[in-house]
């Protein structure tokens, strides 16, 4: 681990994309991440797809109860830079409200783009703005879906990746892969051995995130 600032733990945000996957996935997974969090007190960012809300209005209910920061992740998860003008802003609103309705939060200005796809994209930029958004990236993709069952090697990435970027890095995980509930586990364990300190995307201040590179 790179040296703490100042004494300080090292800041570090671990985001959850929640969405609907192409590939097949083990059921409870998402349940298994919110109850690790939940357990040891740890706040994380979870970006919600909208056709995943509407599929487990409990579940994003609970992330919300939870005390986590909600964000967009769209509503059809669909590569946005492919979307007219139009339809990038009706899948936007259309994630924002069934996010409203269910959960009562407004997840403005937090957004993602699926697969970080049009977060160079001028187009997409400013109709995010426009909507009232801002694309949050990350610093480390630990590509928590690969090697599927696996939880050190992706805690392993994880804890390159932190070392690495250093204090304020964004780690980009998954509401789904079945490594990810056990690597959490492990990584929230030894966070004060590490000196590291989980927040929430809101808590990194704006500069860190106004600087992630995806
Ligand atoms: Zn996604």
């Amino acid at each position: 681990m790179t040296e703490p600032l100042e004494g300080r733990p090292l800041r570090v945000a671990l985001t959850f994309d929640a969405e609907h996957p192409d590939r097949p996935h083990a059921p409870g997974v998402p349940e298994g991440i919110l109850g690790v969090l939940g357990d040891r007190h740890v706040p994380a960012t979870w970006f919600l797809q909208g056709r995943w809300v509407e599929a487990f209005p409990e579940l994003a209910r609970q992330v919300v109860a939870d005390g986590h920061l909600v964000g967009n992740h769209s509503f059809y998860h669909a590569r946005l830079p492919l979307l007219t003008d139009d339809g990038l802003r009706t899948d936007i609103r259309e994630s924002e409200r069934v996010i409203g309705e269910t959960t009562g939060i407004d997840p403005r200005p937090w957004f993602r783009c699926p697969f970080g796809d049009g977060a160079r994209d001028p187009r997409v930029l400013a109709g995010l703005g426009a909507a009232g958004y801002r694309h949050v990236g990350w610093h480390v993709d630990p590509e928590d879906w690969r090697d599927e069952g696996s939880a050190e090697k992706l805690e392993r990435r994880v804890r390159e990746g932190i070392e690495r970027e250093g204090d304020g890095s964004v780690v980009l995980l998954h509401g789904w892969p079945s490594a990810t509930p056990l690597a959490v586990e492990r990584l929230l364990a030894s966070a004060s051995e590490d000196g590291v300190s989980y927040v929430r995307i809101d808590q990194l201040g704006v500069a860190p995130v106004d600087t992630v590179p995806w």
